[in-house]
């Protein structure tokens, strides 16, 4: 069994229908939602969630959404829950999400390269460090 952590991005919690397309999809996928929490994640949460990322030219884009609204937070668990999760996602970029992957989330939910509906972490390590800092009471071990 594997930890790993979905964030719902803004632009879906604003739309309950879109937000119910992904509930589906997660569970039927067979994924444990352990935890969740709906919550505004700060400017300072989200630079440092995205600080690999801080000389990029989307950066600021990228930390101004992430806090226009709330976001839904989850701790999946499932056997390779990291590998299968970003699969269900998708690819990052919503052409190649639309077109090769139209039936991943980000293929049905995603706006733009930036509003590409969901977020996963990409190795136990990020896992563990994402999971840490949006649920710090979470006993992880
Ligand atoms: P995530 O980390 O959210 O699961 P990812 O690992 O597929 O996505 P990253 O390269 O880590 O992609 O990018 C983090 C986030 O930055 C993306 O989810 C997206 O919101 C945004 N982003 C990435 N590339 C671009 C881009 N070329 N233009 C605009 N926004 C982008
Ligand atoms: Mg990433």
């Amino acid at each position: 069994m594997q930890l790993t952590l979905a964030i719902i991005k803004p632009h879906i919690i604003k739309n309950p229908f879109s937000l119910d397309g992904i509930r589906n999809h997660i569970i039927s996928s067979k994924f444990k939602i352990i935890k969740s929490k709906r919550k505004y994640i700060t400017l300072k949460e989200a630079e440092h969630f995205y600080e690999e990322h801080k000389h990029k030219f989307f950066y600021n884009r990228l930390v101004t959404f992430m806090t226009s609204g709330e976001s839904d937070l989850y701790i999946l668990a499932k056997e390779n829950a990291i590998k299968d999760w970003r699969a269900l996602m998708g690819p990052t970029k919503v052409y190649k999400a639309q077109f090769e992957a139209s039936n991943s989330i980000r293929g049905k939910y995603g706006l733009t390269d930036t509003r590409n509906a969901t977020h996963g972490s990409d190795s136990p390590e990020t896992a563990k460090r994402e999971i840490e800092l949006f649920f710090p009471e979470f006993d992880y071990e």
